[in-house]
């Protein structure tokens, strides 16, 4: 690639100090041992999620506090305090107390992005359970395969929700409660015989708890992962991963004292929950969750009426920003952003180059896992970036690239990115699959299942998934690297990269393209396509099919799904699309 480094400018007026001064400072383990120092810890030596996020905030001089504001989806705005949080969180522990709910007990929540989804969480950890959160976006199907797969014991949902999965909660003797939450009137409505009143509950439940001795090892959260390479496990994480999450909130996403934060993920994935409750709370932050669905002016709006300060996002949200235009921002003043993030796919670096002019910034991309339950590789704010690189492992990981016999390769050689295990919020299994958890680790390593590689001054760049790697004519070919050139031609709005099977080649680059506002499929476009390609890429490289497609399929997460472009090219059966979005 040939774009140059990135240097964060300095914009004017006093700006934060970076919480972390040199990437790779300090590379020991020793270091999650000092952070622990900065948690408050349970007497005795306990450690609870919802204390190091809400209590010791809610007991301390940020008692009175704004943690969130929630913007709901027509408009309403509410505000919450740290301590209304633990008031309500004890509230709602209360309330699974009176129902009988232990240590242990998984509780799953289907709901929207409303503030009832925030106060259970809290309750629910404080009782020493485990929390679920499910994306709001799912049908029956996936819902009810999740809550068999965890033996969930108490649902929370709300009614429209709790209507649309009526149908397969008969095949789920397993809960024993479901609780519904109104959310004032929006929509009200008579409860299902059996069903729970999340507000009755809430109006005669005591406001006194003590909460849970949790210790570092139990059992937290779990969250399913999203279902882009096969069906999705459940990952379980431990209270100890708030060490881990607290301090990536300060390092990486630089979080501090008056900033207010945004993160666009729903709580259903992973990135909603870690640094969508657990990190910006664990540091005292004041948090936006917007309820409502993507679009860009929405979004741009979001930032302005806040005054967002740090906004961590993902690239399909950006590659959607990118397709309404440089217009749109241009109608907000966007000039409160200090610090922009993105997880989830690899950010192309046309992105980032697109975001320059409209966010005066460079976006800072962020690695890491459902099941490594915090950023383990970023870009940090202190750092100059390259763009397409992933950046640099945080203080106290090791990462590494190893061949196909699991050891270590040198500087520049492609392979399996791997970690070494033991960062504090790495999960502990996958839910009723231990075979497949034991199956991750290798020679004492963590095997990510990506692939990936290391350059001479140690940033990571992203090559592609390990199933999603291209073998062409003994060439390995990276999709993300082909999809990025492709993103960099003005029509292109999507591409998703495969391996064709070829009797001569093994296999040849198709790219599936789905192309931006304003431009229509043609013979004519394709070959120009094609030729830009060429010229770009070495043409063993460069895609040999390309195919129109209106938009590319997706996880209800945003990743785009290149097993399924391939089981369809292929005329194979299409495996797990529990998590593929509707069109
Ligand atoms: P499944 O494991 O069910 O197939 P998934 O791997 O997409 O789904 P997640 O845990 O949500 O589920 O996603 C983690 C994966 O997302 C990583 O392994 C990596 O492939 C991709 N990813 C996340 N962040 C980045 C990034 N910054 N650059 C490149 N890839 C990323
Ligand atoms: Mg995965």
């Amino acid at each position: 690639m040939d774009y140059q480094v990135i240097r964060k400018p300095k914009t004017e007026g006093p700006q934060p100090e970076p919480q972390l001064p040199a990437p790779g400072a300090s590379c020991d383990g020793s270091i999650w041992q000092a952070l622990q120092e900065e948690l408050s810890w349970l007497p005795g030596g306990f450690l609870n999620k919802a204390h190091e996020c809400i209590d010791r905030h809610a007991l301390g001089p940020l008692a009175g506090k704004t943690a969130l504001i929630w913007e709901g989806k027509n408009g309403e705005i509410e505000t919450y305090s740290f301590a209304d949080l633990k008031r309500e969180s004890d509230k709602f522990a209360n309330v699974l107390l009176s129902l009988g709910v232990e240590k242990g007990d998984r509780l799953f929540m289907f709901m929207e992005r409303v503030p009832e989804l925030y106060i259970a969480f809290f309750g629910a950890l404080k009782v020493g359970a485990v929390v679920g959160p499910l994306f709001s976006a799912f049908g029956p199907d996936p819902v009810r395969d999740r809550l068999a797969d965890s033996g969930a014991r108490i649902l929370l949902t709300q009614p429209a929700l709790r209507r649309r999965i009526a149908e397969v909660l008969p095949d789920l003797p397993r809960i024993q409660h479901v609780i519904v939450a109104n959310k004032g009137s929006r929509d009200a409505e008579p409860l299902l015989a059996g069903d729970l009143s999340y507000e009755d509950l809430m109006s005669t439940a005591p406001v006194e708890l003590e909460i849970a001795k949790t210790n570092m090892f139990d059992h937290s959260v779990m969250h399913y992962t999203s279902g882009t390479t096969g069906k999705p496990k459940g990952a379980v994480h431990c209270h100890q991963a708030i060490i881990q999450q607290y301090a990536t909130g300060k390092w990486v996403l630089d979080l501090h004292e008056d900033d207010v934060y945004w993160c666009t993920a729903d709580p259903g994935w992973v990135t909603g929950t870690s640094y969508g409750i657990l990190a910006p709370w664990s540091n005292g932050v004041t948090q936006v969750v917007y309820e409502g669905g993507f679009k860009a002016s929405a979004w741009y709006e979001v930032i302005e009426r806040h005054k967002v300060t740090v906004w961590y996002t993902a690239p399909t949200a950006i590659r959607m920003l990118m397709k309404a235009g440089a217009e749109v921002p241009k109608h907000y003043d966007l000039s409160s952003l200090r610090h922009i993030l993105s997880v989830g796919e690899p950010l192309n670096p046309e992105a980032i180059m697109w975001g320059l002019p409209v966010f005066k910034q460079p976006i800072h991309d962020s690695w890491w896992q459902t099941e490594t339950g915090a950023i383990l590789i970023s870009n940090y704010a202190s750092m100059d970036i390259r763009p397409g690189s992933m950046g640099k492992p945080i203080p106290g990981i090791q990462a590494g690239i190893l061949d196909d016999h699991y050891n270590p390769l040198p500087a520049g050689r492609d392979g399996h990115l791997a970690i070494r295990p033991g960062w504090p919020s790495m999960f502990r299994t996958y839910w009723s699959d231990p075979e497949k958890y034991n199956s991750r680790f290798r020679k004492g390593w963590y095997i990510t299942g990506d692939r990936a590689y290391c350059d001479e001054d140690g940033y990571f760049w992203f090559l592609g998934r390990t199933d999603d790697v291209i073998n062409t004519t003994g060439h390995l070919v990276s999709p993300f690297e082909v999809e990025s050139m492709l993103l960099e031609h003005p029509a292109v709005a999507e591409a998703g990269v495969i391996g064709k099977p070829d009797p001569l080649a093994m296999e040849v680059v198709k790219a599936f393209v789905a192309l931006k506002d304003g431009y229509e499929p043609s013979d004519q476009l394709r070959r120009e396509i094609t030729g830009f390609a060429r010229k770009k890429m070495a043409a063993l490289v460069a895609p040999r099919e390309i195919e129109f497609l209106p938009s590319l399929p997706k996880t209800r997460s945003g990743k785009i799904m290149r097993r399924l472009l391939k089981a369809r090219e292929l005329g194979l059966p299409e495996g797990d699309t529990s998590t593929l979005e509707e069109d």
